[in-house]
């Protein structure tokens, strides 16, 4: 079995190893070493990337067995090699690994929510916590407890225990592997069995922040941020408040009372924009009428309108309940929609409208006897169905009666 080197030292940055044996693979050679500083994939934590003698490790994973191997394009030339760690991605994932125990630790201690599951992603990490949901205020318990642990730059400790010994540990979740445990405590605060990479005192965690909890199906997903990637999320958040504070010339404490208030305007603008459009819909319907063809006792009105569905909904009614005995064909130009309404003078039955299209062209749509709405229509095929609804409209204007 390879030696882990990085189980007693997470802060070792480059080591000599013999190299045990090369295969072939897929995606490159497989590398065994006898021991080895690269953390592979595993428990939710990302493998290490870095270099042998300067050659890039495209990945590092355990096989079947359990063995370690890096994955490389060529394997190296001589039987002992030089592995170099790359440290800036090793020493993120070892704040954020030791932000989650934080975390986790506190989840329990406070609220008895164990973690289900543990995830470290490549912006966000997060944990499952087996709670329904979570409050503003119990997060913000834990995050104040948590950063307060930070402060305390408690050790992070390694310890090794024969599996038969770590019942009188009071590990924060029993663990059902045999030989012996890898343990990691936190001083004062957790104990618990973990195979990953962390920092030698809780300080180096930095800060942690929770951006969003996520509630799903009977837990909660913790999505947090540990040391220098809380840092560069200040930073984008605070670049894009400083933005908001120049466009309002507010201050970022009033910011809220300000864009809801600039909403609220706008929402009575909007209002006010929507009742002078009826009126003038209104004011056009004698317009339109006077423009209509007369077909025996009914009047074809027919328009293509660059205005919303509601627009056409609200001027077809206007229509037809001022003028009795007209059909209104109406196209909503913005929304690919055309709509046939008729005044309740007239007894043609629409529906038969839609049955007849149908027989030529697929038509998406359908309505009531005295109205019928048609969608999915670009400009052209509004224009084509408008004068094949008009061809119908003329050949049944004697049954309109
Ligand atoms: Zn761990």
């Amino acid at each position: 079995m390879t030696e882990r080197l990085y189980y007693e030292d997470a802060y070792l940055l480059s080591f000599t190893a013999e190299v045990i044996r090369c295969e072939q693979a897929a995606k490159g050679v497989r590398v065994y070493l006898d021991r080895t500083a690269f953390y592979p994939e595993s428990g939710g934590q990302p493998a290490d990337q870095g270099w042998l003698d300067e050659k890039p490790i495209r990945d590092v994973q355990e096989d079947d067995q359990g063995e370690i191997y890096h994955l490389l394009e060529t394997p190296p030339e001589g039987t002992v090699t030089t592995g170099v760690v790359d440290f800036e991605r090793r020493f993120d994932h070892m704040q954020q690994h030791t932000g989650q125990h934080i975390l986790s630790a506190l989840a329990v201690k406070q609220f008895g929510w164990q973690t289900i599951s543990f995830h470290l992603g490549q912006a966000t990490s997060t944990i499952d916590l087996d709670t329904p949901a979570m409050s503003a205020a119990e997060l913000e318990q834990i995050l104040a407890m948590a950063n307060r642990i930070i402060w305390q730059n408690g050790q992070v400790s390694v310890g090794f225990y024969p599996s038969n010994e770590i019942s009188g540990l009071d590990l924060r979740k029993p663990t059902d592997r045999t030989g012996m445990i890898r343990v990691i405590g936190i001083e004062g605060y957790d104990r618990s069995a973990c195979g990953g990479t962390h920092v030698r005192r809780t300080g180096e965690v930095g800060i942690i922040l929770v951006p969003r909890l996520e509630r799903m199906r009977g837990r909660v997903r913790v999505h947090f941020v540990c040391g220098g990637r809380a840092y560069q999320l200040w930073s984008s958040e605070h670049r894009v408040l400083m933005q908001l504070v120049e466009i309002t010339t507010t201050g970022y404490e009033e910011l809220p009372q300000k864009i809801e208030k600039e909403l609220q305007t706008l929402r009575q603008l909007d209002k006010e924009q929507l009742r002078l459009k009826m009126r003038l819909w209104e004011m056009s319907i004698p317009e339109l009428q006077e423009r209509g063809r007369k077909m025996g006792a009914m009047t074809v009105v027919s328009a293509e309108l660059d205005e919303s569905l509601d627009a056409i909904r609200f001027i077809g009614r206007q229509l037809t309940v001022r003028y009795p005995a007209t059909v209104g064909v109406l196209a909503s130009l913005p929304a690919g929609v055309l709509l046939v309404t008729r005044g309740p003078d007239l007894a043609l039955d629409l529906t038969r409208l839609v049955e007849h299209l149908r027989r030529h062209a697929t038509i998406k749509g359908g309505g009531r006897p005295e109205e019928v709405q048609m969608g999915g229509l670009d400009a052209r095929s509004l224009s084509s169905l408008i004068r094949q609804v008009i061809d119908w409209l003329d050949q049944n204007s004697s049954c309109a009666e």
